[in-house]
């Protein structure tokens, strides 16, 4: 019998998830199993319990239950910890372990499908939802000279700040500021984290933020948003969050399996359909 996966989520039916595991599957020869689960807003729980008693061995979970899934869990991963949520839940010998693998699926794209290392560099983080929570860690772990959040809602980036701060040893380079403010102040890396771009807008940013060479990271994929247009525009180099989201499914693939598929020519593959 396959092990069976899923991811769980609202809506789901976009998800490329099972499209990628199906590929790592194929390429290390793993035999199992990955669905879709639409689960109403209502029924997270009883629908990943569900998937457990009939023998599930983990769940990938999407917008919005990555809370939910944290509270579900009797074990984390300092990675979930600190990010308050969990994407990867494994079952195993009865225990519901959690794990955040979306800070690690953005800096294994930048350092090693992008090219670019952090250390020393200057981070713009914009947005202060889930992503960012997820990301922030992971980011501050890479010992860059600032990470600055940005935020529509101010206060949710100073509570983000404020976090991170209490439970990371980050020496001070962490800074919630309004897009007001940031006119200036250049960075060496944009990431928009916030969700944007998926209803053509973007965050009030001044074009004055790219310093030369600067990257311009938009997590959503798929499509040209108008921050990765005006990034374009300003001469910074762009990269949607295809990447990530492959890499944060290798990452899972990991935790669950043991193995790390090669994910190079998984994000060819899906970048040509
Ligand atoms: P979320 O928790 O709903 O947070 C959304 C964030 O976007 C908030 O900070 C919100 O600001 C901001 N925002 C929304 N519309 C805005 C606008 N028009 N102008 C300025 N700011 C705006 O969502 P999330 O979970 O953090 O996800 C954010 C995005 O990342 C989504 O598009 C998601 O698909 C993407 N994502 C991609 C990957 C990947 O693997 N590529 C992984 C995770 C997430 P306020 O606080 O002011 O409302």
């Amino acid at each position: 019998m396959p092990d069976k996966y899923a991811v769980i989520g609202n809506p789901v039916a976009h998800s490329k998830s099972p499209l990628i595991h199906a590929e790592f599957a194929r390429q290390t020869r793993h035999d199992i199993t990955y669905t879709a689960i639409l689960a109403a807003e209502d029924a997270f729980e009883a629908e990943a319990q569900r998937f457990r008693l009939q023998g599930g061995r983990g769940l990938n979970v999407t917008l919005p239950f990555k809370h939910q899934a944290y509270a579900l869990t009797q074990e984390r991963t300092t990675r979930a910890e600190q990010a308050l949520a969990v994407n990867t839940l494994i079952f195993e010998s009865g225990v519901i372990r959690g794990d955040n693998t979306d800070g690690a699926g953005l800096v294994r794209d930048l350092h090693t499908n992008l090219g670019l290392m952090l250390r020393g560099r200057r981070i713009l983080l914009m947005g202060a939802g889930g992503a960012s929570y997820g990301v922030c860690g992971p980011l501050l772990d890479e010992s860059p000279a600032a990470v600055i959040v940005a935020n529509r809602t101010l206060e949710k980036a100073s509570a983000l700040c404020r976090h991170f701060e209490s439970i990371h040893a980050s020496g001070g380079v962490l800074a919630a500021r309004s897009y007001e403010d940031l006119r200036g102040s250049p960075f060496d890396l944009v990431i928009n984290a916030t969700s944007a771009g998926l209803v053509g807008d973007m965050p009030p940013l001044p074009a004055t933020v790219f310093a030369p060479g600067a990257l311009a990271y938009d997590m959503v994929y798929g499509r040209s948003t108008p921050f990765l247009e005006l990034a374009k525009g300003a001469g910074a180099q762009t990269a949607d969050g295809l990447g990530m989201l492959v890499e944060q499914a290798a990452e899972s693939f990991l935790v669950w399996r043991g193995v790390r598929p090669d994910t190079r020519p998984v994000i060819e593959m899906l970048r040509r359909a």
